[in-house]
């Protein structure tokens, strides 16, 4: 008989599925592993079409009541789901970190703070929109942002819960429903927020969870006709089948990619804070799609910036990432662990130097990728234009700034960039030439959820974030009333 919960560090999570404000199972399941030690964690509801479809119609069948609740009542009951991620941060810390493998002290202090921050924001940005009147002759211009519909959100296992309640929260918000379907590799954290939407008085069909895999409840879900709008963060080829799928019926969708994205230093930085920020893109084991993983180093300062960041690199403490005094945890999966290994060993057969690392830590197993440096790289190698996702970093030299940005736009990619200049006015040169959604200047990952999120080419499509977020997730309707 299948056991229908997970239980991390004496906390019970149920791995089935979340529909229409029931728990269902599944005929069959998947097994859930902490990427820590390889434990196995629990059976996860393994979702298909039929799953797929009892959430839309739950979503479907929610979404009337639900889009004519007032939005101070939305706006009410998200805040207090942020209350209950608040009340349950230390658990949600502690399954987050066991199923994904980022470091606890993040989660505890950063990113479980952020996800009930995800909830308030829009909570509070309900309150100013709609209305834009304005006059036509006498006619008025009411302009409303009326809820859409059922939606699909999509997330992968980088930043689990923090990047779903990015989508679920604005959506929620402006009078939506959701199926939510969080990634394979990390499914707990998503159940655990199924309840907590559940205790708030979330109404049931407002929110829904779908366990599963990607090519199974995700492709149903995508393709499924009652859906009104798809979100979608992960890699640019899932995006693309998600396109297509889409495109039969039209549903709007918003992307949120990969990316390959420089760090700029040039002679003119304070060194401390270029090696820094450098450094800092070790984070998560290199699984952060913002990552600035190839450093483009002006020529005259590269040998003492190389030389200063490899000490510091170096003195990273790589393990257990319940451990508060780890830096770098484990990557997700074997699977992921062989992909990294692959593209390192490809690029130095193709005549790159390992300035660190170079392979996985086996004191600590398999699955904990050692901080690694390339250098003698190649512009149009597979190593500078592909995103490795792992904590994998690249090193080339420039002499100008021409040079800088010309390496710095040259991949398919366009998610972020980062400057380290002592020179604002170069600062500002540089930032307008580069192809990003977000430049940082001296800084890193400082991220205000009214801001735009997003990339340019192919790490992504469209913006959320702040007013952008209720633009996609609304139909925008203007009504024209004569005098
Ligand atoms: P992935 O594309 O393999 O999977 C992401 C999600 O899509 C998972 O939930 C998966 O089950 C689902 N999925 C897979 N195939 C599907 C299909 N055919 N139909 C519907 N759903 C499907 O990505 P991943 O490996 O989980 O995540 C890593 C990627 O995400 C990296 O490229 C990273 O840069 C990107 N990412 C981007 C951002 C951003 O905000 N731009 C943030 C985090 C991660």
């Amino acid at each position: 008989m299948t056991r229908h919960t997970a239980t991390v560090a004496g906390i019970v999570v149920d791995t089935r599925h979340w529909i229409g404000g029931a728990r269902v199972a599944s005929a069959t399941t998947f097994t859930d592993e902490s990427p820590i030690d390889g434990a196995v964690l629990g059976e996860i509801a393994r979702g298909g079409q039929a799953e797929a479809d009892a959430a839309v119609a739950a979503a479907q069948a929610a979404f009337p009541a639900w889009a004519a609740t007032p939005p101070a009542e939305r706006a009410r009951l998200l805040r207090v789901i942020a209350d209950g991620v608040d009340k349950r941060r230390e658990d949600l810390a502690l399954v987050e970190t066991t199923d994904n493998g980022a470091l606890l002290r993040s989660h505890r202090r950063g990113v479980m703070p952020r996800v009930a921050h995800n909830f308030r924001f829009f909570a509070d940005r309900l309150d100013g929109l709609g209305h834009e009147d304005f006059d036509t002759r006498g006619h008025t211009n009411h302009v409303s942002w009326d809820p859409a519909g059922p939606c699909v959100l999509i997330t992968p296992w980088n930043a689990p819960l923090m990047l779903a309640t990015w989508k679920v929260a604005p959506a929620l918000a402006a009078g939506n429903t959701v199926v939510l379907k969080p990634a394979e590799w990390s499914p707990l954290t998503a159940s655990l927020l199924a309840d907590i939407a559940a205790e708030a008085g979330l109404p049931a069909g407002v929110l829904n969870v779908v366990q599963g895999y990607g090519a199974e409840a995700g492709a149903a879900l995508v393709a499924h006709p009652g859906v009104r709008r798809i979100s979608f963060t992960g890699s640019v080829p899932t995006a693309k089948r998600i396109a297509r799928a889409a495109a039969a019926g039209l549903v709007p969708t918003s992307f949120e990619l990969g990316g390959k994205s420089p760090l700029l230093v040039f002679a003119d930085a304070d060194l401390d804070v270029a090696v820094d920020l450098a450094v800092e893109q070790y984070d998560n084991a290199g699984q952060v799609c913002l990552a600035a993983t190839r450093l483009l180093v002006e020529s005259s300062i590269s040998e003492e910036f190389t030389r200063r960041f490899v000490a510091r690199a170096a003195a990273l403490r790589q393990g257990d990432p319940r451990d508060e005094a780890t830096d770098i945890g484990p990557n997700i999966h074997a699977r992921q662990v062989e992909k990294i290994d692959g593209f390192v060993r490809r690029a130095v057969a193709a005549g790159a130097r390992t300035l660190l690392g170079g392979g996985p830590n086996t004191d600590l197993g398999g699955l904990y990728y050692r901080p690694t440096l390339l250098t003698d790289v190649a512009q149009d190698s597979e190593i500078v234009q592909e995103e490795v996702f792992g904590p994998v970093l690249t090193l080339q030299t420039f002499d100008t700034e021409d040079e800088a940005v010309r390496l710095a736009n040259d991949t398919r990619f366009g998610l972020a960039a980062t400057l380290a200049t002592g020179d604002r006015d170069r600062a500002e040169r540089v930032a307008a030439r580069l192809v990003a959604g977000t430049v940082w200047v001296n800084c890193f990952f400082v991220r205000d959820l009214r801001a735009p999120f997003g990339g340019s080419r192919e790490s992504g499509v469209g913006r959320e974030g702040g007013t952008w977020s209720f633009d996609f997730y609304c139909d925008l309707k203007n009504t024209v009333t004569a005098p």
